[in-house]
C-alpha cells in the first residue's frame, strides 16, 4: 500500500534564503513522525508544504497517492478541514469564542448542526481532560488547558493526519508531556497519523520515528531504515 503522505525532492526558497533543498519523506497511516532540528532548519516550511498550506518551488506532495499540485485551491481546502488537523504553539483558539465553541467550530464550518457539533466537542473535552472549561474563553484558561483545547479542536473532525508545530513550545515539560501523551494517545486511538515539529528531544521521544532536518535537507540516517525507501 502507498504511503498515506509522501513528498518527493521538495524545494522551497524565500528570496535568496533556500528554506527546504530537496526533501524526501513519506509517512504512513497512523504512524507518529517527529521533525527534528535547529531554528532555521526548514521544519516548519516542510510542514507547511506537506499540509498544502504552502506551494513547493519544485517536487511533489502526495496524500493518498493524489498529487496536492494538481488539486485546485478549492479541493486543498476541503482536504485541510476534513482530513487534517493543526495544532500550532499559539494563537491558534478564536479568543470571542467559549472553549467548547472552538473545539465545535471545524465541524460548524462542514455544517454539523450546533447540538451535535457541541455534543462531539464536548466529548473531545472530556478526553483531553479539560471539560472544566468548557464555558470559558481562552484567555480565561491556563496555557496547558488551551493547548488541550487546541488538540481537541485538531481531532473533533476525525482527520487523518495530524500536524503539530511546536505544540509544546509554551508549555512547561510537565504540561508538555501530558499535551503529548494525551495527543499521540488520541492519535493512536483513531488511526490518525501525526506529523510533529520540534526541538525537543523529549518530546520528539513520543514518536515512532524521528527526522532529522538541516539546511533544508534530511541527511540520511545512520541506521534504521531510511524514509525514501518507502516511496
Ligand atoms: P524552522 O521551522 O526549522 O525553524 P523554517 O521553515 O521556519 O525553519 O524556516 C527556514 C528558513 O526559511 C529560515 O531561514 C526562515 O527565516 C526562512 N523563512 C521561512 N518562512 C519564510 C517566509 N515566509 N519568508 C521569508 N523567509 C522565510
Ligand atoms: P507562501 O510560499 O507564501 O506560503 P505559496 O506561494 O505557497 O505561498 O501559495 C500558497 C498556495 O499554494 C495556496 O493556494 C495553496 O493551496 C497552494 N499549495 C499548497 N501546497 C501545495 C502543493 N503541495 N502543491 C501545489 N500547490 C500547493
Amino acid at each position: 500500500t502507498p504511503p498515506l503522505l509522501a513528498a518527493e525532492g521538495l524545494r522551497k526558497s524565500y528570496g535568496r534564503t533556500v528554506a527546504l533543498d530537496g526533501v524526501s519523506l513519506a509517512v504512513a497511516a497512523g504512524e507518529v513522525v517527529a521533525v527534528m532540528g535547529p531554528s532555521g532548519a526548514g521544519k516548519s516550511t516542510l510542514l507547511h508544504c506537506l499540509a498544502g498550506i504552502t506551494r513547493p518551488d519544485a517536487g511533489r506532495v502526495r496524500y493518498q497517492g493524489r498529487e496536492m499540485g494538481t488539486m485546485s485551491d478549492a479541493e486543498r481546502t476541503v482536504l485541510r478541514r476534513t482530513r487534517f488537523g493543526f495544532v500550532f504553539q499559539f494563537g491558534q483558539l478564536v479568543p470571542e469564542l467559549t472553549c467548547l465553541e472552538n473545539v465545535a467550530l471545524p465541524l460548524r464550518m462542514e455544517k454539523v448542526r450546533r447540538h451535535e457539533a457541541e455534543r462531539r466537542a464536548t466529548e473531545w473535552l472530556d478526553r483531553l481532560e479539560v471539560t472544566g472549561v468548557s464555558g470559558k474563553r481562552p484567555g480565561e484558561v491556563s496555557g496547558g488547558q488551551a493547548q488541550r483545547v487546541a488538540v481537541a479542536r485538531a481531532l473533533v473532525t476525525a482527520p487523518q493526519v495530524i500536524f503539530a508545530d511546536e505544540p509544546t513550545g509554551a508549555l512547561d515539560s510537565l504540561g508538555g508531556e501530558r499535551v503529548m501523551r494525551l495527543l499521540t494517545g488520541a492519535a493512536r486511538d483513531t488511526g490518525a497519523a501525526v506529523v510533529l515539529v520540534t526541538h525537543e528531544p523529549r518530546v520528539a521521544g513520543y514518536s515512532d520515528r524521528e527526522i532529522v532536518v538541516r539546511d533544508g535537507r534530511t541527511p540520511s540516517p545512520a541506521k534504521g531504515t531510511s524514509s525514501a525507501e518507502h516511496l
